[in-house]
């Protein structure tokens, strides 16, 4: 691990705190006064901080990778809000996804067949400005009542087809491995779920969360797979690298969710770097997400045809285990929608005519089907 990266804040912060996860959740920043002792923040952050906005919550740890003066810095576009945020736009929703019209039952959404999401908690590490889920997240900090966990372990129970749950929020991995424990013992031990996936950003906006302990407690829940959700390069730190590998080594397969967002990693050339990294780590490139509808989020938002361009530039170009799936969530709750360039050119029963990624066209011919019986 690297040297411990500190700021004049916290000069007289020990090592031990400063790599306690716990140290680093207590003490996340979250007003203007606070956050003016790192970065002089301009006039339009600090109007971001007004009014009915989200919450604002920033790991000192985080917070020292924000390029004080950079206002364009990757870290800081996603942790401090702008007075962009108290924009609204008329094609937006405060619940673009429709999740709330999904949820059978309090805190879970079963929006597809054999799979269900479970929101364990709607506290964060840090509040992610382009959060889809903000209509929510970052009011209340306290966790899934045993109640609330008691009626969604009783609705899985009682529906067969639910193979595979995923646990998210929030952020799972605000809570302590006890609560978590908790959880995922329950989940376990009903017979038709398969597997289990944790949705979470703790790696990179507190890597110390991510300990020997909580590796140990996650491995006797297997087949459990870890979705992270990694930006740009920049949140790549060597604190992340070691949470990741401990991760890793603990033999739960890592996938990386993206979300494109304009001005801090819609070009090809960071997400071709990301995606790098991403493999070095053991981490394989999942989604690439557009970003959704949400209410007051349009200054993120790229054209679609950003998302197709990165994948183009990705597809054939570099190992394939590096090339995510770049995706749409449809408005209204119709799940996500893989959207990417065309290679087929056309299709008829007799063939089917194909480009490469460099633009070469090929023809395949389908079977011709007289062979008759051989067997
Ligand atoms: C994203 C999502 C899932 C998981 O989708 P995968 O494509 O299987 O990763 C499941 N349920 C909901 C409601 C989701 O939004
Ligand atoms: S970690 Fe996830 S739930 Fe929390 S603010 Fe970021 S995107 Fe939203």
């Amino acid at each position: 691990m690297s040297a411990v990266r500190k700021i004049n804040l916290w000069h007289d912060v020990s090592k031990k705190d400063w790599t306690d996860w716990r140290w680093q959740f207590r003490n996340r920043l979250a007003s203007v006064e606070d956050i003016q002792k790192i970065i002089l923040l301009t006039e339009n952050e600090i109007k971001g901080f007004c009014g009915q906005g989200f919450a604002v919550g920033i790991t000192p740890y985080f917070l020292s990778l924000i390029d004080p003066t950079d206002v364009n810095c990757p870290i800081r576009r996603q942790a401090i809000p702008t007075s962009c945020e108290l924009i609204p736009s008329s094609d937006e929703f405060k619940d673009p996804l429709a999740e709330e019209t999904k949820s059978p039952v309090p805190n879970l959404i079963h929006r597809y067949p054999d799979r269900v999401v479970v929101l364990v908690t709607e506290t964060c590490n840090m509040y992610c400005r382009h959060c889809t889920r903000r209509r929510r997240v970052g009011f209340k900090e306290e966790a899934l009542t045993s109640e609330h966990l008691d009626l969604i372990v009783d609705y899985i129970s009682r529906h067969h087809e639910v193979r595979d749950v995923l646990i998210t929020g929030g952020d799972p991995l605000v809570l302590s491995d006890s609560k978590l424990e908790r959880i995922l013992r329950a989940i376990r031990q009903i017979e038709h779920v398969e597997i289990i996936r944790i949705g979470t950003r703790a790696p990179v906006t507190n890597p110390f969360r991510i300990t020997e302990e909580l590796t140990h407690m996650l491995h006797k829940y297997q087949p459990l797979w870890m979705n992270v959700q990694i930006n740009h390069p920049k949140e790549i730190t060597c604190e992340v690298e070691h949470a990741v590998s401990l991760l890793a080594d603990a033999g739960i397969p890592l996938g990386n969710q993206t979300v494109l967002l304009k001005g801090i990693n819609d070009s090809v050339e960071i997400q071709k770097k990301l995606v790098h990294l991403l493999l070095r780590l053991r981490v394989r490139p999942y989604y690439i997400y557009q970003c959704d509808l949400v209410e007051c989020l349009e200054h993120f938002r790229t054209p679609v045809a950003k998302g197709i361009e990165i994948i183009e530039n990705l597809q054939g170009h570099t190992s394939g285990l590096a090339v995510p799936t770049f995706v749409i969530d449809a408005p209204g709750g119709g799940g996500k929608i893989p959207v990417g360039p065309q290679y087929l050119i056309s299709q008829t029963p007799e063939k089917v005519i194909l480009r490469n990624y460099e633009g070469a066209i090929f023809t395949y011919p389908e079977p011709k089907g007289n062979k008759g019986d051989c067997i």
